[in-house]
């Protein structure tokens, strides 16, 4: 095992002869769970190595959550977490990352759009000093123009605006070392934009670059709408330049305001003041008060962020876990409640 991550930290999980981890999410993928274990174990067992397959099943509504215990009884390799409902992807790889415990963590989607191929490589830049192995799509087949162009400019603006650099075109696939894990958890807020938080981490970082296959089977997980507010959350996560934006236009506004003032009340006083500018008066209005609301709107997305924040909500909790085939004593884990890891058991029963 790579002697740096055995040195880093004295707090190394008992489980550290594992030497990688493969993290996956999986929400309603029951039609791709079979054909994903196949491909990963081909690899893995290829590398010979010891590994583990970390499932998550983020409260799907489908045959996944059998599909793994079946699963995860034959195969004594599968870590099997189950969550107690659907969080969401970003909560699922968070419950993933923190329950892996490899030496190195790969994640990768559930679907086959990232090849289980190039784990290999990954691996090899691990190997060769890389804390975080990011993956960068060369092509993105079988996504819809509007899709690839809106991620493009997605990314370019949110690189612009935010206080990190995310490197653009990379989705959730890639490795991490134990340093990088170890270095995530540290960052215990509640709106994990993942991506955001990868990038924020920094650490000596190598970029492979892959083309990404179409889903092998099953549909997207995300609409339109699901990703805008992804974008959303990206972009008021890690950057207040919108707020800036906003007190910059309401300075020039209230700029323009004054010369508009000077000028009307000069030429009231040189040609006099017949009743009149109903329609600049009414426009004005509507303009202002529409920007304001804007503003307030924007200001109470923060607040509102602040305030979910501040209930201190674990990101997600855990229905069972499975090792080695057996269910862990969730009332143990519920005890051991560590204030670092972020991971909460319900209490059951
Ligand atoms: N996913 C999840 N929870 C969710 C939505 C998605 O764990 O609430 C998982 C899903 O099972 C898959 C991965 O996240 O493994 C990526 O989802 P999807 O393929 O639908 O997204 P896309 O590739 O279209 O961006
Ligand atoms: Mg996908």
């Amino acid at each position: 095992m790579n002697a740096l991550v055995e040195n880093w930290h004295p707090d190394i999980p008992q489980d550290s002869h594992i030497e990688l981890s493969v993290v996956v999410p999986l929400y309603n993928e029951h039609e791709v769970i079979t054909l994903m274990y196949q491909r990963l174990t081909t690899v893995l067992t290829e590398l010979a190595i010891t590994y583990e397959l970390v499932l998550v099943d983020d409260g799907s509504r489908d045959g996944t959550p059998n599909a793994i215990s079946h699963l995860a009884r034959q195969d004594p390799n599968i870590t099997a977490v189950f969550l107690s409902r659907n969080f969401g992807k970003e909560a699922a790889l968070t419950a993933g990352i923190e329950h892996a415990a490899g030496a190195a963590v790969v994640i990768i989607d559930a679907d086959l759009q990232d090849p289980p191929e190039l784990i290999p490589q990954m691996l090899d830049a691990w190997r060769n000093g890389a804390d975080v192995v990011c993956m960068r799509r060369r092509s993105r087949a079988g996504e819809t123009w509007l899709k690839r162009a809106s991620a493009h400019h997605f990314y370019r603006l949110l690189n612009t605006i935010s206080d990190v650099e995310i490197p653009a075109d990379t989705g959730d696939f890639r490795l991490l070392s134990r340093k990088a894990v170890y270095a995530l958890q540290q960052l215990n807020e509640r709106n994990r934009y993942m991506k955001g938080l990868f990038a924020w981490i920094g650490l000596p970082t190598t970029v492979i670059e892959y083309d990404r296959m179409p889903r092998a089977a099953g549909i997207t997980k995300w609409d339109y709408l699901g990703l805008l507010n992804l974008a959303f959350q990206g972009i008021t996560s890690f950057s207040t330049a919108p707020l800036r934006f906003v007190m910059g236009s309401g300075l020039l506004t209230a700029l323009l305001g004054v010369l508009f003032t000077l000028w009307i009340v000069t030429k009231a006083l040189l040609l006099g003041d017949p009743v009149q500018g109903y329609p600049s008066l009414i426009s004005m209005i509507t303009i202002l008060g529409g920007v304001q609301l804007l503003s307030i709107g924007l200001l109470g997305e923060y607040l509102g962020k602040t305030y979910y924040e501040a209930k201190q909500r674990p990101v997600y909790l855990v229905r069972d876990v499975l090792k080695r085939g057996k269910s862990v004593d969730n009332m143990t884990a519920y005890k051991n409640f560590s204030s670092i890891k972020k991971e909460t058991y319900a209490p059951f029963r």
